[in-house]
């Protein structure tokens, strides 16, 4: 979490080009979609198009690609041409699922690829390629943001190309899938737009509005705790928090019972249980949220755990505002927010 304090910090440490500031943070520029080191020759972009991240993997997961000039993935001299060369192939075709076969047609060992790759990016070439081509897939997700939300002012309508996106991302399990461990993904269509639900036969991981910001690095994180693949598919879990959105959104539903699996901090779980009580078609502050776990003073970090949850609507953190009585942010968008209190109120 870079919180907006450390942002400030990072953006001073980018208009300086500060060296001491490498490794630390990565930008990524929204306006063109490439992530540099703090201190690339660029020009350098406004800080409302600038998202940072602490890793090159989390820059590149979040669908920016690696800039030309300061070569964010590379240190000068220690990249091997190996590894620029997979680094290349995958930009030149992003959608492309590598296999064995494939590196023995460009002549490299796929054991000495792998190796390589672990060592320079902490991940295997298989998983960067993963990655990339998810990163890609969910930005045009989140371009087609403006669509959704002129949508949901006139109400939502399934069959737009985000579908497309989405079985592209989540289309094909990696490598020798094993079918029990395996998580399913389903892509529901809600009248705030479409969400993304991961299950397995026990509960729900995820639900999240298909358009949010870090999305895919949530998806992969998931993917990397519980070792699992991600395929298309249903289980019952899935199948109730279909009925039950419904059912939430036609305004006969107040409560959700479809079980949920938490990981989180012991501090994150508790704001989530916090988060549960808050009745439906109530509001209460971050700072009322965070002296009822008796840390009044730990409201930013209250607010924080919030934007870590990963059950939208489910786990109401839309229900939490600032003490004044404004908004307050949302991961799933300000609009968004606003329809759920206002859904909730005229009941
Ligand atoms: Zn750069």
């Amino acid at each position: 979490m870079i919180t907006p304090e450390l942002q400030q910090e990072y953006f001073e440490a980018l208009l300086c080009k500060k060296t001491e500031y490498e490794g630390i943070f990565y930008v990524g520029v929204k306006t063109t979609g490439v992530f540099c080191r703090p201190t690339c020759p660029a020009r350098k972009p406004k800080f409302e198009n600038c998202e940072f991240f602490k890793t090159a993997k989390e820059a590149l997961i979040a669908s920016f690609r690696p800039c030309l000039r300061c070569r964010p993935l590379s240190h000068p001299g220690q990249v091997s041409p190996l590894v620029q060369m997979l680094v290349n192939a995958v930009e030149e075709n992003s959608e492309k699922r590598w296999k064995d076969m494939d590196f023995r047609a460009l002549s490299i060992d796929a054991s000495t690829a792998r190796r390589q790759f672990k060592k320079r990016f902490g991940m295997t070439f298989v998983e960067y390629a993963r990655a990339r081509r998810m990163g890609i897939a969910m930005k045009q997700i989140r371009d087609g943001e403006s669509v959704i939300n002129a949508q949901i002012a006139s109400g939502y309508e399934s069959g737009s190309g985000f579908r497309d996106a989405f079985s592209r991302i989540m289309g094909t399990a990696p490598g020798l899938l094993k079918e029990e461990n395996a998580l399913k993904t389903a892509w529901i269509d809600t009248p705030l737009g479409p969400m993304i639900a991961i299950a397995d036969d026990n509960g729900l991981y995820l639900l999240e509005f298909a358009d949010r910001r870090g999305l895919e690095l949530e998806i992969e994180r998931l993917r990397q705790k519980t070792k699992s693949a991600i395929v298309p598919g249903t289980t019952k879990p899935i199948d109730s928090i279909k009925k039950e959105l419904d059912q939430y959104f036609k305004g006969t539903l107040q409560e959700f019972k479809t079980p949920l699996i938490l990981f989180g901090s012991p501090f994150q779980r508790q704001v989530w249980d916090e988060l549960k009580k808050i009745p439906f078609g109530q509001t209460v502050a971050y700072i009322t949220l965070a002296i009822a776990i008796h840390k009044p003073s730990a409201f930013r970090a209250v607010a924080n755990a919030n934007g870590a949850n990963q059950f939208a609507i489910v786990i109401p953190c839309h229900r939490v505002i600032n003490a004044n009585g404004d908004l307050g942010g949302y991961g799933g968008g300000i609009a968004r927010k606003q329809w759920l209190l206002d859904h909730e109120k005229r009941k």
